[in-house]
């Protein structure tokens, strides 16, 4: 397929690689040169627009930071679904309110081009290994379409419901992350603070009750886990910034259904004085910093 894919950060450049990979003919874009010509190294043709990169394409492929990003890239009379051939597949990964991923469903569906909301979890370990879980949103012949190619990035594709419904799916899991990052920190700086080796610490409630993803995969203790973040000074990855706007939409959405999420309101406070530090361009498992003696 000729796939058109916009967005080669962390997580959209190891996405386009993997699609290329499996026999696919992407054209590639970001508007960060730095990014285009770190994926062009590895091998992804970089187109040098958007408009560009979807010459030709049957389906496009979105990886952006936020909502304001999204709509830029598709709406208005020079977003890209104005140009794009009717029945082209139109996939937004990235992970938005899910009143914007509604608005861009609605243009396309009006020009006639299948499209769906299909953020993703996994961190940019899955993105590389192919293994993201995608929660999608948006109509049963889309996602026909689309799982041929969500199945060459990821292992796990859920069906969450119509147009938004995967950008519901996805705040509520991010939530419950941010809040598990934040537990998982301060329990690991208790011990630590309390003369515990954190590598045991975090294998003996790894295997018991307090098991979660993020002593799985992600500790945030440096020295404890070669693969995580934490142990590259906490470059790359998901960024504090990119949890914070989870958070805050998932306060938004709260706020609108009136549903009472107490713990995520106090991990979007934490994150943000983690981030006002200057911190926010650092993975989000650095919030451990506010929390222990250094
Ligand atoms: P990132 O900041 O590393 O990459 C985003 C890229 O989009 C940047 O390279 C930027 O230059 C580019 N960009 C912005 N606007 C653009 C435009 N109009 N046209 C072309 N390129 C544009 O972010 P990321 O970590 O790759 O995350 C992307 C999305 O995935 C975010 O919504 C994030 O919340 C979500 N997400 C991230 C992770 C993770 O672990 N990093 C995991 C799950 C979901």
């Amino acid at each position: 397929m000729n796939i058109a894919f916009i967005g080669l950060g962390n997580m959209g450049g190891p996405m386009a690689l993997n699609l290329q990979k499996a026999g696919h003919k992407v054209q590639a874009f970001d508007l960060s040169q730095a990014a285009c010509a770190k994926w062009a190294e590895q091998g992804l043709a970089i187109a040098a627009s958007a408009a560009d990169a979807v010459l030709g394409a049957e389906a496009v492929i979105s990886m952006l930071p936020a909502s304001q990003h999204v709509e830029s890239l598709y709406l208005g009379d020079t977003g890209l679904l104005a140009q794009l051939a009717s029945g082209t597949l139109v996939i937004d990964c990235s992970t938005i309110a899910a009143a914007s991923a509604q608005k861009v469903a609605r243009a396309a569906t009006a020009r006639g081009l299948p499209c769906l909301d299909a953020p993703v979890s996994g961190g940019t370990g899955g993105a590389i290994a192919g293994t993201l879980t995608f929660m999608v949103g948006g109509e049963d012949a889309a996602l026909a379409l689309a799982r041929p190619l969500l199945e060459k990035m990821g292992a796990n594709i859920f069906h969450a419901g119509a147009a938004g419904a995967g950008q519901t799916a996805k705040i509520c899991n991010n939530m419950l992350l941010g809040i598990l990052m934040i537990g998982t920190s301060e329990a690991l700086a208790l011990g630590v603070a309390n003369g515990l080796d954190p590598k045991v610490l975090s294998e003996i409630m790894r295997r018991s009750s307090g098991g979660n993803w993020a002593l799985e995969k992600y500790n945030p203790m440096p020295g404890v886990m070669d693969t995580a973040p934490a142990a590259k000074g906490y470059a790359g990855g998901f960024g504090t910034d990119l949890m914070l706007k989870d958070l805050g939409l998932a306060q938004e959405n709260a706020a609108a259904v009136k549903a009472s999420t107490p713990l995520g309101g106090l991990a979007r406070s934490l994150y943000a004085a983690h981030s006002l530090g200057g911190q926010g361009a650092l993975d989000f498992s650095s919030v451990i910093q506010i929390l222990q003696k250094r």
